[in-house]
């Protein structure tokens, strides 16, 4: 982080290390006058994609902390599929060791057989 403000600071003013000597700016190879080009500028590939993504509010790659549901009718846990079916495993209480697995189907939300929390599947596209 100092060394990018450095050379931030370098690229935009011209600086005086003696009282006879002048560094010239620093410039990049195909600068545009710009300065340091940011983490948006310079990404490429699946990092790219995937800021491009996140700008527009979208997280595919699940980067994101997920959403906290409340398991209700009302608010079931989303789960994202990209087919029909998924096996899902539940937590149910805080403390348990066991974790309760059931397929959840495409339709209507389901219910987990041990305690009763609503999960519903939504189909997800991958980006790619
Ligand atoms: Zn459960």
């Amino acid at each position: 982080m100092a060394g990018r403000l450095l050379l931030r600071a370098c690229t935009t003013t011209t600086l005086q290390l003696r009282s006879n000597v002048v560094a010239r700016p620093l410039h990049r190879a195909m600068s545009t006058a710009k300065g340091i080009p940011t983490d948006e500028e310079q990404a490429t590939g699946l990092e790219r994609r995937a800021l491009q993504a996140l700008k527009r509010g979208k997280d595919p790659y699940s980067i994101l902390k997920p959403k906290q549901y409340a398991g209700t009718k009302e608010d079931p846990h989303i789960v994202p599929c990209t087919g029909t079916k998924r096996l899902v495993g539940c937590l149910c209480e805080e403390d348990n060791t066991a974790i309760i697995w059931f397929w959840l189907h495409e339709g209507d939300a389901q219910r987990c057989p041990s305690c009763g929390s609503h999960y519903k599947l939504v189909h997800n596209e991958l980006p790619h």
